[in-house]
C-alpha cells in the first residue's frame, strides 16, 4: 500500500490537510518549502496561529462553512492574490522572488462514516501565468493604440477617425443633438515640401496636429484623414458654433512660428465646415462631400478660410 501523505509529498502544489477545528493535520514538503516551516513543528497548531493574515481576507470562514456544507470552495485570484504569504520566483522574470499569485481550492473530506471531517487545502502557484496574462494584454492594448493611431502626427488614423465619425453620428441620431464635421487641408503644401524638404514637411505635420488637437474642446475629435488632409468631428455643436471654433483655430494657426532647423516657419489652414442640425438626417458621405465643397470653394477663394453654407451660419 502506497503511503497517502507520500504522494501529497511529491505533488508539486501545496496541500494542507486540517481538522474541523481548523488544525493542522498534516502539510506536505512544498508548504515547507515555501513556508520554511517543518510540518512536525506545527502538527496541531490551529491554521490561523501560523497564518495570523488569513482570517481579515476570510478564509477561516469559508474553510468552515466547507466541513459545514460538505461542499468544495474556491479563491479566485483576482480577489484574493496572496492568501498565504508565500513567495515565488518568477522565472518569466529574471528570477524575481515576488509575493505569488495563488488560486485556492479548499475540497472537504468524509471520514469513513461519510461525514466531512476534515478539510483538504490545494495551493497552486499561478505567478508565471499571471504575469504573462498582464504582458498579453498590455501588449495588446498597446497594438490596439498602435492600429488606431496615425504613426506621423500622433492622433487618429483614418480608420479611427471614420469609425468615431460614424459613432459620433449614431449618437446625433439617437440624442437629436447637432453634430458639425469640418475637413483641414494645408495651403500650398506641396510647395513647402519643395522649399524646406519633406522632413520638415514631416516635423510641421505632426507640429500641427499636436497644436490643434491641444486646443480643442474635450469631445472634438481631430483625425489624420490622409496625407496633408485632417478631419474635426465636434460633437453637440451647431454649424455656427463650428463655424467659429474652426475659423479661431484656422486664425491661430496662421499666427503660429513653427521653428525647424533654426528656420521660423509659417503655415495656413483652409477648412471645409458641414453640419447636421438637431434631428436633421443626412448620409455619412453627404456630409463628407459637404465639408470637401466647403474645402473646395475656401481654397478657390484664395486659401486660409474657413467655409461653411450660408444656411448654417450667419457669419459666413
Ligand atoms: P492646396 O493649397 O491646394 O492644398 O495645395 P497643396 O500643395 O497642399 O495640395 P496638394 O494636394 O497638391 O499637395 C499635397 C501635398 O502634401 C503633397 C505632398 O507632398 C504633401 N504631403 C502629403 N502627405 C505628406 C506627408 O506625410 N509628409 C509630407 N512632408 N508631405 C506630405
Ligand atoms: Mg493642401
Ligand atoms: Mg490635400
Amino acid at each position: 500500500m502506497i503511503d497517502f501523505f507520500q504522494i501529497l509529498n511529491h505533488l508539486s502544489i501545496g496541500a494542507i490537510i486540517l481538522d474541523r477545528d481548523l488544525k493542522v493535520i498534516f502539510w506536505n514538503r512544498w508548504i515547507t518549502e515555501h513556508s520554511m516551516v517543518n510540518f512536525e513543528d506545527v502538527l496541531g497548531q490551529k491554521i490561523k496561529e501560523i497564518f495570523p493574515k488569513l482570517a481579515p481576507k476570510g478564509f477561516l470562514k469559508k474553510a468552515r462553512e466547507v466541513i459545514k456544507s460538505g461542499k468544495p470552495a474556491f479563491f479566485n485570484n483576482k480577489l484574493h492574490r496572496n492568501m498565504f504569504p508565500f513567495m515565488s520566483v518568477r522565472s518569466y522574470l529574471n528570477r524575481h522572488l515576488e509575493p505569488m499569485e495563488q488560486t485556492i481550492i479548499l475540497s472537504p473530506m468524509k471520514n469513513d462514516n461519510g461525514v466531512t471531517d476534515s478539510i483538504l487545502i490545494s495551493i497552486f502557484d499561478i505567478s508565471d501565468w499571471v504575469i504573462y496574462q498582464n504582458d498579453l494584454l498590455k501588449s495588446k492594448a498597446e497594438l490596439e493604440k498602435l492600429s488606431r493611431t496615425d504613426d506621423l502626427t500622433q492622433v487618429p488614423n483614418r480608420r479611427n477617425i471614420l469609425n468615431k465619425l460614424f459613432e459620433e453620428m449614431i449618437t446625433h441620431k439617437r440624442k437629436k443633438r447637432p453634430l458639425s464635421m469640418a475637413v483641414i487641408d494645408i495651403d500650398h503644401f506641396k510647395k513647402f515640401n519643395d522649399t524646406f524638404g519633406h522632413q520638415c514637411g514631416d516635423n510641421i505635420l505632426h507640429e500641427m496636429a499636436q497644436f490643434i488637437s491641444g486646443r480643442l474642446r474635450d469631445y472634438d475629435i481631430l483625425g489624420r484623414y490622409g496625407g496633408e488632409e485632417f478631419l474635426l468631428i465636434l460633437p453637440e455643436t451647431t454649424g455656427e458654433q463650428a463655424f467659429q471654433v474652426c475659423d479661431r483655430l484656422r486664425q491661430t494657426l496662421a499666427e503660429k512660428v513653427f521653428t525647424y532647423d533654426d528656420r521660423r516657419l509659417t503655415i495656413t489652414i483652409s477648412i471645409g465646415v458641414s453640419c447636421m442640425n438637431a434631428g436633421e438626417v443626412i448620409a455619412m458621405d453627404e456630409l463628407f462631400k459637404e465639408a470637401d465643397r466647403c474645402l473646395f470653394i475656401a481654397k478657390d477663394d484664395g486659401r486660409n478660410k474657413t467655409v461653411i453654407k450660408s444656411e448654417y451660419c450667419c457669419f459666413n
